[in-house]
């Protein structure tokens, strides 16, 4: 009976259990060890049993895990200071992942329609987006294999290809509805694909013209990991709305939707809510990830790497061709290959780093933040003749 026999099967596992990490480490139950380049899909910001983290999350543990927010939380202020402080936004709503941040996106953008008299409102939703698995977000997703067989989707959301502002226009001029324009700032699950600069500054642009919210997903792009607090920050725009999640915890579950302007008020007691959203736990999490990210100066570094990282890709695939491009922006990186290339992530943990294949063709890398100058050499280093095994390799069928 396979280990995970009790369990639905909504993954296909690999065969491996990790039982412990250090810093960018981890180490499964034969005690060998893994260089972690995926972070747990960008959600272990400061890699594993980090001293500051483990002692606060130990102490605040000790002291209260859950309360309700029925109550102050003090530690919740502290977090959305936090927050608003590095996004020039203005208010936070906390909640316990990914989806439930864009769930509560698409509710403050349809509520906003609502209250300027548009009963039908639409929210502009892009190709290759990733959103979330809840039946909104995963009708706002743009991948069939999410959507299939969830029919009847969530109505409201027209589609438009990234990077493209002429169909963005296109969609002012001819659908008063729209309310919101929803996009990551770095598709993740799309295959690391970067919203342009000038396009995002087009679509401030146009959303300031026409009172629509932009709503940035920076669920797995944000939280410092493209070496910016935000990914949307390299392009010198500030969002109405931004769902946060995965890195903000460390690995502590969390979720969050910083707002400012209209968009910031549209929720009144009742509108929305969470049971678990905002405990202390996860505030405490979120506060010290913040802090520990400050003080060890990891942007910075998260851009250094990131820049290193993809140099050296280049570099090594030059003698064999077979690279289509290597995209994104400090720790989030894709690398895009003329063929599928999903045995990777095996041969991969052969040869000791955990990694991601997204977009069947694309190798996702998403390391912690803790990562230094020498965990970026040894990673390209593994890497490369990997990579350079894969397009060697003969066409299946033609060998
Ligand atoms: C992972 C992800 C989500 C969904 O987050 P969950 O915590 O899995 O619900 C939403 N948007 C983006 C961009 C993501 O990468």
């Amino acid at each position: 009976m396979p280990a995970s026999a009790p369990l639905m099967s909504t993954y296909a596992r690999l065969p491996v259990a990790f039982s412990h990490g250090d810093g960018p480490w981890l180490f499964d139950t034969n005690g060998r060890r893994y260089l972690d380049c995926l972070a747990g899909i960008a959600v272990n910001t400061l890699g594993y049993n980090h001293p500051r983290l483990s002692a606060a999350l130990r102490e605040q543990v000790g002291r209260i895990i859950h309360c309700s927010n029925l109550f102050e939380i003090p530690l919740q202020t502290e977090l959305a200071q936090m927050l608003v402080e590095r996004s020039g936004m203005t208010n936070v709503f906390f909640c316990n992942s990914g989806l439930e941040a864009n769930e509560a996106a698409i509710k403050i953008a349809r509520r906003h329609g609502h209250d300027r008299g548009i009963d039908r409102p639409e929210i502009v939703v892009y190709e290759k987006a990733f959103h979330g698995r809840s039946l909104a977000t995963l009708s706002a997703t743009g991948n069939p294999k999410v959507q299939k067989g969830f029919e009847p989707l969530v109505e409201g959301f027209v589609r438009v290809g990234l990077n493209d502002i002429d169909a963005l226009r296109r969609i002012a001029a001819e659908r008063p509805n729209v309310v919101a324009v929803f996009l990551e700032a770095i598709q993740g699950e799309g295959g690391i694909r970067v919203a342009d600069a000038q396009y995002l500054r087009d679509v401030r642009a146009l959303c300031d013209e026409t009172g629509w919210l932009l709503m940035i997903d920076e669920v797995q792009c944000g939280t410092g990991r493209t070496g910016k607090w935000f990914a949307h920050q390299w392009a010198g725009i500030v969002p109405d709305v931004m769902p946060l999640a995965k890195g903000l915890g460390s690995g502590v579950p969390i979720g969050a939707v910083v707002a400012r302007g209209a968009a910031a008020e549209v929720f009144q007691p009742g509108s929305h809510g969470t049971t678990f959203g905002g405990n202390p736990l996860a505030m405490c999490a979120g506060v010290t990830t913040i802090r520990v990210m400050e003080e060890e100066g990891l942007l910075e570094r998260a851009a250094h790497l990131g820049a290193l990282i993809q140099s050296g890709i280049v570099r090594g695939m030059e003698v064999t061709g077979g690279l289509v491009e290597v995209r994104g922006r400090g720790l989030m990186i894709g690398i895009e290959l003329d063929r599928p290339c999903g045995e990777l992530v095996r041969m991969a943990l052969e040869a000791g780093i955990v990694l991601n294949v997204t977009a069947e063709r694309v190798v996702r890398l998403l390391p912690p933040l803790v990562f230094e100058g020498a965990h970026a050499d040894l990673l390209v280093e593994r890497l490369v003749p990997l990579l350079q095994r894969i397009v060697t390799a003969p066409a299946p069928g033609k060998a």
